[in-house]
This record gives structure tokens, sequence and C-alpha cells, in this order.
């Protein structure tokens, strides 16, 4: 499938087809709020370090920590959103060094991009448990990604294909004199793309704002696991959580795990776990755990759809 508005060719699609405003689901045929959405942030979350480091930085001879610390403080002296001031610094100090990155460039360095523990083989791995433990008919899972990185970047990951779609930055390459944002995710920008899941647009050419009624919605809250590793991840957090979804933090294995205790006291997410990715770990049982209740629920609204159908 091809993204309109980018051309490129965006993961394989799966499952149900979109379901749009005004259509009315309850004489649909049948009970449709059977697919669940795992969504992912990035940086931090699925890869240990922010996906620029592993190539980019390293291409234009620029420390990560150098980089990071002039991009924020940029930022702040100029009162930009910090996103689109890195975004920009990236091809400016590029320029400089006389380094020219294209899309090919990026998709490539996504190559070298590091993954958690597990990752590869998760997508496969809650696939298979959700195909055991679902209850009804018809039970779609469905990975997304919503990344404040380069598109290009996860583009260029072994895991890219596993996504039924990926929300992160973009450029423009062809039409300015340095690559120019055309797409900037900043954390709270991301809880948009939820709530394009949410309501089935993913289309990004169509606007999100339309009021459109729970019961039209193809992916209710509550079917939505968040999943992400700091304050970056709040908007997000909060979001599902307020909403009646759920939220588990990550953070590295051996590493720091304060920030997720304070997401966790914050009542921010369902659970935390070291970002292990693997069959049988922490993270891995307690997002069964979460999918455990999720089928359950999606059996009851069925159940209930099915007695309120038989009442008309
Ligand atoms: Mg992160």
């Amino acid at each position: 499938m091809v993204d309109r508005s980018s051309g490129r060719h965006r993961p394989a699609h799966h499952g149900a087809p979109q379901v749009r405003a005004g259509a009315p689901s309850a004489s649909a045929a049948k009970f449709d709020k059977k697919t669940i959405a795992l969504v992912y942030d990035f940086d931090g979350t699925l890869s240990p370090r922010p996906m620029q480091e592993y190539a980019f930085l390293p291409q234009i001879g620029a420390d990560p920590a150098a980089f990071w610390a002039e991009s924020n403080a940029l930022a702040r002296e100029g009162r930009a959103d910090p996103l689109i001031t890195y975004m920009h610094l990236l091809y400016k100090k590029a320029k400089e060094k006389g380094v020219r990155i294209d899309r090919r460039d990026l998709v490539a360095q996504g190559r070298q991009v590091a993954l958690f523990p597990g990752v590869e083989k998760w997508f496969d791995a809650i696939g298979a448990y959700v195909k055991g433990h679902g209850q009804s008919h018809g039970v779609a899972l469905r990975h997304y990604l919503i990344s404040s990185g380069l598109s290009e970047i996860v583009e260029g990951t072994s895991i890219y294909r596993r996504f039924h779609n990926v929300f992160a930055s973009e450029y423009w390459f062809d039409a300015y004199d340095l690559p120019y944002p055309k797409r900037v995710i900043t954390d709270t920008g991301k809880t948009q793309y939820l709530f394009r899941i949410n309501k089935g647009i993913e289309d990004l050419g169509a606007s999100i704002n339309q009021h459109m009624p729970e019961d039209n919605r193809p992916i209710p809250f509550s079917n939505m696991i968040y999943f992400g590793d700091g304050d970056t991840d709040v908007p997000s957090m909060a979001v599902m959580r307020k909403n009646g979804g759920h939220a588990i933090a990550v953070y590295p294995p051996r590493g720091a795990r304060a920030k997720c205790v304070e997401l966790f006291k914050a009542q921010r997410c369902d659970f935390f776990a070291p970002a292990d990715y693997s069959i049988g770990s922490e993270l891995f049982k307690r997002t069964c755990l979460l999918l455990d209740r999720i089928l359950a629920d999606i059996r009851v609204a069925e159940e209930k759809w099915r007695l309120g159908r038989g009442l008309r």
C-alpha cells in the first residue's frame, strides 16, 4: 500500500477495512470491535538509544550527548519546538561537514539501529498468544509505531514490516536546499495518532477532528495497549488511561527504573517492566495479562451486542 502523503510504501495492512465516520455499526451484520492495537514508542522503548545515534550522528562526527544538549539549548533559547529544532540541526550540521544524507541513506542507517532483547521475536510470539487465547472468532492483532524519530530510519529496521502503520517524523527531501520537516511528531502530537488508530482514520491527508460517536470507532481504546519509556510518553499514556486504554512503561534491562516507578505511582501506566521482549519475560507476561483482559472484554462486549440485536 502506498502512503499518498509521501509516496513511500507503508507496512502491509491486514484485517478489517477502515470504518469511516457515519458508518452505523449498530446495524452491522457482525460485531466489529475485535481488533486489538499494540502501540509502541521507538527510542528507549524498542531500541536502547535515540535512532539518530546509531549512524546519523557518527556519520557527521557529532557526539550524541553534545548534539542533544546543543539542540535542546537552541530550542530553549529560541523558544522553538525541540523536535523541529533537532530535525533542522541534524541537516545543518551535515551540510557544514559537507556530508549529504538523502532519503536512501537514512533507510540504510536503519539497519544499524539496535533493538532490545527479544524484540524481533516478540511480534510472532504475541500473535500466537492472542490466537491461542482469543475466546471469540475473528480477533485481529495490529502493531503500530508512533515515534518522534525519523520514519525513513524506522523503514530500514528489521521490524518495519511488522507494523500495520508507522507514524513518525519525516522530511521533504527535494523541495528545499536542506531537507525540510514535512511532519513533526511531538510528545503531545503523538496523541493525535492514537485517535487516528481509534477512529480508523489513518490516511494522514484526512482530518481527524470531525466528531465520531464511540460506537463508530473501529478500535476502542479499551482494545489498545501503549508501550513507552518516559516523560515524552506521558501525554499518550494519559490519553490511553483516561479513555479506558492500557499502558506499559519499560526501562533498560539492568538500567535505572526510577522513571517507570514514578510513572506507575502517578498511575500513568498499568505495569512497568525491563525492556526485555523475550517469551516468558516480565514484560511478556504482563502484556499477556492485559491481553487476557482485553480478550475477555471483547467477548463480553460481543455477547452484549448479540443480546441487544435480538431485542430490536
Ligand atoms: Mg522514548
